[in-house]
């Protein structure tokens, strides 16, 4: 069949690959600790369960506006002024089924053919294939291992921008490397953008993933404001993935645009969870804490064991909920590559995770070896039995 030639420069999220292979091995009969895919198994707070059941009998069931229902676009810039120290009002919010459509939405509002765009790698596999398929330049910046956390070196970073650099896509709290920029880091990222008059996309899917700490947003920084659009969603804090409801927060003149792609794609997100949606930052918010603390004894116990077995070296991150481990020594005793090792501890153990390969493409001076392990879908007790597992195959 012949298909559109944009097509050969569309990515994917390949984890989805990993998730069909651990499906496979649990349809044959086996125990899988599905480590690799960023969900969360529990469910949303009732609070707003039932105001979208409210919203329903109400009859909130038809098309809507397409920016989003005001109240929502109001309670969400409220909410982004409060937590980030910006000054938005409800015309710098376009709400969306979820945070990712933010990511396209953009690139198409700002970024032309041949235009360069800096992204994290690794990091969302989904920005590099959003920045190829429009038929701009995805330009991979990388980060180092630190003491305690990843981090970014601005000076390499300003060596890739070239005349064609239009934005720089940042993503604090990261996926999957869960680094977390310093207020120093972070402000010399801001400064890098306004001296090279670069859009700053703010991917803040995690900024209230956090278990430690206070988040900070780039916005916050002098000069940002005109610059910056934010990735807002309501996927983590409230277990709410399934749902799709997110927002895009920035510039008037953006949101229009953003807006006029909503009518173009989906006329408008769901009606009556954008009530929930509502509730969800106006309401009771125990149950976001519920589910927040029980994704740090989650970290707490991943982090304990993934760090105690021989060969790998990993943080306990303050935020996201994600691990990230250096296992460069064990694979090398181990003697396997990448999807070797993967394929073979999933059989071995039920354990499933993915690797750095998933995120993005290498960069050339790589030579340390990556894993990523997603503990926001898993049970303590299963974690510890999973990841014993785990240790017990690497160190056999
Ligand atoms: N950005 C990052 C960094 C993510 O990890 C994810 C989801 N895993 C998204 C954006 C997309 O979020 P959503 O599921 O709300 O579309």
């Amino acid at each position: 069949m012949q298909m559109a030639e944009r097509l050969s420069r569309l990515g994917t999220e390949t984890a989805f690959a990993v998730s069909g292979e651990a499906r496979a091995f649990a349809e044959a009969g086996n125990k899988v600790y599905p480590f690799h895919l960023g969900d969360i198994n529990l469910k949303t707070p009732q609070n707003i369960i039932d105001a979208a059941t409210r919203a329903m009998n109400d009859g909130k069931t038809g098309y809507c506006p397409n920016h989003g229902i005001p109240q929502l676009r109001q309670a969400l810039a409220e909410e982004i002024n409060a937590t980030r120290g910006a000054d938005y009002a409800l015309e710098n919010v376009a709400i969306q089924p979820g945070g990712k459509p933010t990511i396209g939405k953009l690139i198409l509002t700002l970024i032309n053919p041949g235009d360069e765009v800096l992204y994290p790698s690794p990091g969302f596999p989904i920005y590099e294939s959003q920045i190829e398929f429009s038929g701009a330049k995805a330009v991979p910046y990388t980060f180092h291992e630190g003491e305690t956390n990843f981090i970014l070196d601005t000076v390499e970073i300003e060596k890739l921008i070239t005349p064609r650099t239009r934005m720089i896509i940042y993503n604090d709290l990261q996926n999957p490397t869960a680094a977390e920029s310093s207020e120093d880091e972070m402000g010399h990222i801001a400064e890098l953008a306004r001296r090279h008059d670069l859009y700053v996309l703010s991917d803040e899917a995690y900024f209230d993933v956090r278990f430690e700490g206070k988040s900070r947003s780039i916005v916050s920084f002098p000069g940002m404001l005109e610059r910056t659009v934010i990735l807002y969603t309501f996927s983590k804090k409230y277990a709410m993935t399934g749902w799709r409801l997110g927002g895009t927060i920035g510039p008037k003149e953006i949101i229009e645009v953003i807006a006029t792609l909503n009518v173009n794609d989906e006329s408008c997100t769901n009606h009556f969870i954008q009530y929930a949606g509502v509730e969800a930052l106006q309401g009771d918010q125990s149950g976001a804490a519920r589910i927040l603390e029980t994704l740090r004894e989650r970290r707490d116990a991943a982090a304990d064991i993934l760090s105690s077995i021989q060969g790998f070296r990993c943080f306990h991150p303050h935020a996201s909920f994600y691990l990230f481990p250096n296992a460069t020594e064990a694979l090398k005793n181990i003697g396997m590559d990448y999807e070797e090792f993967r394929k073979t501890a999933l059989h071995e153990t039920g354990v499933s995770f993915c690797t750095r390969q998933h995120f993005g493409r290498s960069l050339p001076h790589e030579t340390e070896k990556y894993l990523r392990f997603a503990y926001s879908g898993i049970d303590v007790e299963d974690i510890k039995e999973g990841l014993g597992k785990l240790k017990a195959f690497v160190e056999g």
